[in-house]
């Protein structure tokens, strides 16, 4: 194992260059994040073309040794990618955060080497011979964000890899170093210049998006930036993955034992301090369990600890950052200008640092409140109650989003019944927000279209071939 300084040492920019990356928890300056420009991107683009004929060629078993040696790679350096991903995005240690996002990384890239996307026979009756195959589609472009910058950052570039692609990776501007930090270590067994980084600002996401080498763009992001890549794909017929913003609903079942479900509804909705795509956003919990429910919550809430991510006992952070603290803040005080009650926390959670805040519960809340309607990405739940569960289904399904969904019951068979009627690409019973390498995942609505994991994600990085005859 090397030390986080020696990590950071291969990946900043040099002294009094670049562009200084600062602890979410503490706000001390942790390293330069190189801060290139378009010139940057251009030949990174260049010699991921020139390094994608050889790749290729290579064959899926050379190129399966090498995503396993990569995972090997991670492993090694597990504990201080997780130290410094801690530091720089402010999810704890432990919990289901960086030191499980560091082992997802090396699991994932584990699973894009086990999966197989075998040539389909689709006619053979003596006179047509048809079969479908799948080759490279080239050089990718990998954008993300800074929620779970590792984690997917390699969902990303792992089926890229094992198709035969090579990778163009641009980090998220709040979580360059840990991307950059792990790109560094998987380039310690990969060939040349067939997985590049480029670290800069949202030119060069811009570029990245609109340039005419690209073949394929993996995006993770917000539904505006997706509009956007949208539009540049015009230019250059970039084939899209797009997983964008979501605003899942939970709905609790009439008679549901809220004490079953108290520790899976918290960890659904509040997984990395709430900065989690298909984290559960919006609670509608029927009037028969609801006060149940909201201090079975409640009591999670008071004896879940947040603080410095160091720290070993901590299981929730910081915001990220500002811009996505001050969209909290804004949400929860306009609840409260409505008069919503407010269970857990309420205000910034300053004696812990800049940037905390704390779980805040927000019950008896109307459905048209901001809070509900838009994406809070963060620490605050509105628990909404309802009487129907028509009304119920009829309020998770009216926005225009659909990437996660949830539906809580004492009997799987209600359960799914009411699952089948949720508008999103995932509905989980008794659960929120679990992924496995191996079930595709992606969004319906604006939430995005595409789908990553397991032989559907290999799919997508790839172009589909058929040999007639
Ligand atoms: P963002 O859209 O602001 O930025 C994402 C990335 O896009 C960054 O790397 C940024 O530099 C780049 N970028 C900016 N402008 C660009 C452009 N014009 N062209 C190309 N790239 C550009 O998103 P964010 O704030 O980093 O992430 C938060 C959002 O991401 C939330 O809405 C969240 O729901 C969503 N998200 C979705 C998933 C999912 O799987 N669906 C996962 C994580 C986060």
């Amino acid at each position: 194992m090397t030390d986080v300084r020696d990590l950071l040492a291969r990946v900043s920019a040099p002294e009094g260059s670049g562009r200084p990356i600062h602890d979410a928890a503490t706000g001390e300056v942790i390293g330069n994040a190189p801060e290139s420009g378009v010139d940057v991107l251009d030949d990174a683009v260049a010699r991921a073309r020139a390094a994608q004929p050889a790749w290729e060629a290579l064959g899926h078993d050379r190129r399966i040794e090498y995503l396993l040696a990569a995972a090997d790679a991670v492993d090694a350096h597990a504990e201080e990618l997780a130290r410094l991903l801690s530091r720089e995005q402010g999810k704890p240690l432990n919990g289901p955060n960086a030191r499980f996002e560091v082992g997802a990384c090396s699991a994932w890239l584990r699973s894009s080497a086990s999966v197989a996307l075998e040539p389909q026979v689709l006619v053979n009756d003596g006179d047509t011979r048809a079969e479908l195959h799948y080759r490279a589609v080239g050089v990718v472009g990998a954008i993300g964000p800074w929620n779970w910058p590792l984690m997917i950052g390699i969902w990303q570039l792992a089926p890229a890899l094992r198709m035969g692609d090579t990778v163009v990776v641009k980090p998220s501007e709040y979580t360059p170093l840990s991307v950059l930090a792990l790109i560094d270590v998987l380039n310690e067994v990969l060939p040349e210049d067939v997985l590049l980084a480029v670290s800069g600002g949202r030119d060069v996401g811009a570029r990245l998006a609109s340039h005419p080498d690209i073949d394929k763009v993996m995006f993770t992001g917000s539904t505006a930036t997706g509009r956007r890549i949208i539009e540049s794909s015009a230019g250059n017929l970039a084939r899209l993955t797009l997983e964008l913003g979501g605003n899942d609903a939970g709905i609790v079942l009439p008679g549901t034992d809220a004490t079953a479900i108290a520790q899976d509804l918290f960890w659904g909705a509040f997984i990395n301090t709430g900065q989690t795509c298909a984290a559960l956003k919006r609670l509608y919990v029927h009037d028969s369990v609801y006060d149940d429910v909201v201090e079975a919550l409640a009591e999670v809430a008071r004896t879940t600890p947040m603080g410095n991510g160091l720290d070993e006992e901590n299981v929730l952070g910081p915001l990220q950052n500002k811009q996505q603290f001050d969209i909290v803040n804004r949400l929860v005080e306009d609840a409260k200008s409505r008069g919503a009650r407010i269970v857990t926390g309420g205000s910034p959670a300053r004696e812990l640092g800049e940037l905390f805040y704390p779980i805040t519960l927000v019950a008896d809340i109307e459905d048209d409140a901001p809070l509900v309607e838009e994406e809070q990405f963060g620490p605050a739940l509105p628990i909404i109650r309802y009487t129907d569960v028509e009304d119920a289904i009829q309020k998770a399904n009216r926005l225009d989003v659909g990437l996660g969904g949830s539906v809580w019951a004492n009997s799987r068979d209600e359960a799914r019944a009411v699952a089948s009627r949720i508008q999103a690409g995932t509905v989980w019973i008794n659960s929120h927000g679990g992924l496995h390498p191996l079930v595709p995942f992606g969004g319906v609505k604006s939430s995005g279209y595409g789908l990553e994991f397991g032989v559907e994600g290999l799919k997508a990085v790839a172009v589909p071939q058929v040999i007639n005859g």
